[in-house]
């Protein structure tokens, strides 16, 4: 299969006068034409610093890339200029994020806001895009869009609002669409929607998606491979059904035990004790050692690395490094 985009070793940092605080450190994975692959972890694990990274919207002056490659269409985004990376954002690879109203202009209408994307990437006239317009606001489920064409974002929900945003994000046709978060302002009924048109959408446009979320719920609803990130780093990368099946780290069951029930959607039925640490509090030893069940001394000394369980598994943690357990020692559960 065609691979769309490759991170190798992406690493980002903040500067803050003599301090280097890693938010992205040593990242890998790759995403695969028609693909849609979640990146899944708590706030504060570096998910949305990664896609941040890949975008080349790292927060500057303080925020920089300083060690890595991301491949995408033969070239390494990384190495790009800006003006080249402006035209990557607009034409191959879109963006949609949590709260529509901080993308969408307040004081233009959603017509215009369509037109201008439209002509300003795609060489079409004014009369045109308003046309392509209203057949996208159409294909993302509006059945009077040329009405919604003339309103402006306060006007809409904000289901309405992420639905004008995936239209926009599609608009031209992008190789990858990296969603962040795209449901987690949304009402439970109106999410199911919005992942319901995503995948009909990824279906049909055969786009690869990068989608960022906290909640495993989520990415059992629309993603085929799964990565998992704390501290950072990528803890596990598994298909779908395996992670759900068989997590291997212990993050990930932590997160599994916490998937909200159908019934009381607000109530966590365990929630992990403690919680992500900072960049600049980050342990010794594996940087889960403060919140994991199974942590035994090696852990609060050295660094697990991230090694390969299967063609198709990875995980970071000494629990599954050749070696490490000796005969008959057995994980603590402090
Ligand atoms: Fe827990 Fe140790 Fe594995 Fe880290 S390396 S997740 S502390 S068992
Ligand atoms: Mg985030």
């Amino acid at each position: 299969d065609e691979t769309v985009i490759d991170v190798r070793n992406l690493k980002t940092s903040f500067f803050s006068k003599k301090t280097e605080l890693p938010v992205v450190d040593d990242v890998s994975f790759s995403v695969k034409k028609g693909e849609t692959l979640a990146i899944v972890g708590e706030s504060g694990s570096g998910k949305s610093m990664t896609s941040l990274s890949i975008m080349r919207l790292v927060p500057a002056p303080n925020g920089k890339i300083v060690d890595g490659e991301v491949f995408f269409n033969g070239k390494d985004l990384v190495k790009e200029n800006k003006k080249a990376m402006y035209k990557v954002r607009g034409n191959d690879i879109s963006m949609i994020f949590q709260e529509p109203m901080t993308s969408l202009n307040p004081v233009y209408t959603i017509g215009e806001q369509i037109r201008e994307q439209l002509t300003y990437h795609q060489n079409i006239s004014k009369r045109e895009a308003h046309q392509r317009g209203i057949e996208m606001l159409q294909t993302v489920g509006f059945s009077r869009a040329s009405e919604i064409m003339g309103d402006y974002p306060h006007r809409l929900s904000g289901g309405m609002r992420q639905r004008v945003m995936i239209a926009m994000a599609l608009s031209n046709n992008p190789k990858l669409l990296i969603a962040d978060e795209p449901t987690t302002a949304l009402d439970v009924t109106v999410q199911a929607q919005i992942l319901d048109l995503m995948r009909k959408l990824s279906k049909e446009y055969d786009s690869s998606i990068i989608l960022i979320t906290h909640d495993l719920g989520v990415v059992a609803e629309l993603a085929e491979r799964v990565v998992v990130m704390y501290g950072g780093q990528v803890v596990e990368e598994a298909p779908i059904e395996d992670l759900f099946d068989d997590p291997l780290h212990p993050y990930t069951e932590g997160l599994l035990q916490s998937i909200p029930k159908i019934d009381s959607l607000q109530e966590r039925l365990v929630s992990i004790p403690g919680t992500v640490p900072t960049p600049d509090n980050l342990p010794i030893g594996c940087n889960f050692v403060t919140r994991c069940p199974y942590a035994m001394e090696i852990c609060r000394q050295e660094e697990p690395r991230l090694g390969d369980k299967d063609a198709d598994r990875r995980v970071r943690c000494f629990l599954h490094e050749k070696g490490v357990m000796s005969d008959g020692q057995q994980p603590r559960t402090s």
